[in-house]
């Protein structure tokens, strides 16, 4: 059995003890692939670091919306051109996409969203989407990209945004704290289990409200998602399996 966590940031401890420490606990616990997605230019570079010494992780490199708003045009290109340069190590783009709760800038946010976009196309990629308090705008311009390989990553938006992701054929990465959100419980009575993943945010969002969240949590969300679904624990990691093989390692876009 292997549990995939498609969203964590263990970049964000500074020691290698701290970091080796949780995917040696997610080992235990199952937990085999381990995302880790890139917020900014440093968290980018120790990724693919981490990438060499832990067969675990695996890199999706990104750029947070508000965190790509404080760059310059010239840092801006130096950070996409690390990224370009590392296409092949890396197995989604992410985490990237708008925020309108911490800055209101729509228009340069969608057109540093737009070249990740285009990133992801011509390189048959899936996009890790963060859209807070900007799901609509967001959906609209992966649709009018005709996008295909999209993750909507711990998603908020209402359920009319929801039918319309399904529709799409996108999938969701459902967050441990699903324990106790019944918004993801609700989003996932009706999304098909062929468009699910898992995810922690870790160090962010502890399934049990605590500080310090990891990646072997993610089997938390899994549980869940098998009692909502009425299936066994090992036929939703299968399909859930499934559905990665589908997305990260197929290149028919
Ligand atoms: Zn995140």
């Amino acid at each position: 059995m292997v549990f995939i966590d498609v969203h964590c940031h263990l970049d964000f401890y500074k020691s290698d003890k701290r970091i080796f420490e949780r995917i040696e606990r997610a080992k235990k616990a199952n937990v085999g692939i381990i995302i880790n997605n890139g917020v900014n230019g440093n968290a980018n570079q120790k990724i693919l670091e981490m990438v060499e010494k832990y067969p675990e992780i695996k890199a999706a490199l990104g750029f947070y919306p508000v965190d790509a708003l404080k760059l310059t045009e010239d840092e801006l290109d130096r950070e996409l051109r690390l990224i370009r340069d590392n296409l092949h190590k890396i197995v989604a783009l992410g985490e990237v996409g708008l925020d309108l709760k911490e800055n209101p800038n729509l228009k340069t946010q969608k057109r540093i969203f737009q070249i990740f976009i285009d990133m992801a196309k011509q390189n048959d990629k899936p996009l890790i989407v963060h859209s807070r308090r900007a799901e609509a705008e967001t959906i609209r311009l992966l649709e009018e990209n005709d996008m295909k390989k999209v993750i909507m990553h711990c998603f908020f938006g209402n359920m009319n945004l929801v039918k319309r992701i399904i529709d799409n054929g996108w999938c969701f990465s459902i967050p441990t704290i699903i324990k106790f959100s019944e918004h993801f419980q609700n989003l996932v009575k009706i999304v098909p289990i062929s468009q699910l993943f898992c995810e922690t945010d870790s160090p962010y969002l502890h399934p049990d409200k605590k500080r310090d969240n990891e990646p072997a949590n993610v089997v938390e969300a899994y549980n869940m998602i098998a009692k909502i679904k009425g299936i066994s624990l090992g036929e939703c990691e299968k399909k859930i399996e499934e559905n990665y093989k589908r997305l990260f390692e197929s290149n028919n876009q």
